[in-house]
C-alpha cells in the first residue's frame, strides 16, 4: 500500500533535541527536512555582519526590514545527505551556530516582517507535502493543518547541558551557566513575543524528551507517522 504524503510539524524550545529527531525521522521515511530555526539564524547572521545589531541599541529594525527582500535563504544538499544553510548562495552552516548568533536570534525573530517573510518561504517548501519541518510555530502558524504535529518537551537544564556539550565539542569557549542563561532567555522571548509565540498546538502529540532515548523517540515518531499517513509499516517509504 502506498502511503499518502503528509506534513509533519515538530515544535519545541531551543536545544530540546527536536532537530536531531526531525532529521532522523525525515531520513527514515524519505521526506525533505527543513530546519526553520536555521532560517532565522541566517537573517541574524546578516544583521550581525552588517552592523544592524548593536549591544547598546539592539536591532535596527528599519535597516533589517529594508534588507529583507535582498536576502536569499536556502539549503544546499551535501553528498552525505545533510543540508547546509545558505545565505545569498554562501554556505553559512557553521557561522549560524555560534553563540553570538544564538544570543541575537530571538530579538531578530520577534520582528513581524522577518517572520512574515520566512513563514511564506516555509509554506512554499511544504506545498507538495512530504516534509518534516521543525521550529517554534510550525504546527500553529506555518502549517496549522499539518497531519502530524509533535511538541517536544525538555527541561532547561537538560537542554543547556546538551547545547553546552555541542559547543564544547566545537571548541567554543563558553560556560554551562552562560548556555543555561541563553536557553532561558530565548525561552522567555520565544514564548512571550506578540507575533506567533511558541506554544503547543492543541492537536499536537507531546513528546517528553528528558525521559526517552533517541531510539525510543524515533520509534514513537515512526508509529505516529504510520497512523497519520496510512503507511502500513512504520518504515514504509
Ligand atoms: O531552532 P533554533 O534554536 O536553531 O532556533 C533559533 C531561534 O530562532 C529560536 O530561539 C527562535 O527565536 C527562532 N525561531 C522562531 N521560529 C521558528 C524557528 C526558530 O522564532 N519557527
Amino acid at each position: 500500500m502506498s502511503a499518502k504524503k503528509i506534513v509533519i510539524a515538530i515544535d519545541g524550545f531551543s536545544s530540546s533535541g527536536k532537530s536531531t529527531m526531525a532529521r532522523q525521522l525525515a531520513r527514515r521515511i524519505g521526506y525533505v527536512y527543513v530546519d526553520s530555526g536555521a532560517m532565522y539564524r541566517a537573517v541574524t547572521l546578516h544583521a550581525l555582519r552588517g552592523g544592524i545589531v548593536n549591544p547598546v541599541s539592539g536591532v535596527d529594525r528599519p535597516r533589517l526590514i529594508a534588507d529583507l527582500p535582498s536576502l536569499a535563504i536556502g539549503f544546499a544538499l551535501q553528498p552525505d545527505g545533510s543540508q547546509h544553510t545558505t545565505l545569498n548562495g554562501e554556505d553559512v552552516e557553521k557561522e549560524i551556530r555560534t553563540m553570538e548568533v544564538s544570543s541575537w536570534v530571538s530579538p531578530v525573530a520577534e520582528i513581524p516582517e522577518v517572520r512574515h517573510r520566512l513563514v511564506a518561504l516555509q509554506q512554499e517548501y511544504g506545498r507538495d507535502k512530504g516534509i518534516v519541518m521543525d521550529g517554534r510555530d510550525i504546527g500553529t502558524t506555518v502549517f496549522p493543518h499539518a497531519e502530524m504535529k509533535v511538541f517536544v518537551n525538555a527541561s532547561p537544564e537538560v537542554r543547556a547541558e546538551r547545547r553546552y556539550k555541542e559547543l564544547q565539542e566545537k571548541g567554543t569557549p563558553v560556560s554551562y551557566e552562560e548556555v543555561l542563561a541563553n536557553v532561558r532567555e530565548r525561552d522567555h522571548i520565544d514564548s512571550t513575543r506578540a507575533e506567533s509565540p511558541l506554544r503547543q498546538a492543541e492537536d499536537a502529540f507531546v513528546l517528553d524528551n528528558d525521559r526517552l532515548t533517541r531510539e525510543q523517540q524515533l520509534d514513537t515518531l515512526l508509529k505516529l507517522f504510520a497512523s497519520r499517513s496510512g503507511a502500513d509499516a512504520a518504515t514504509d517509504k
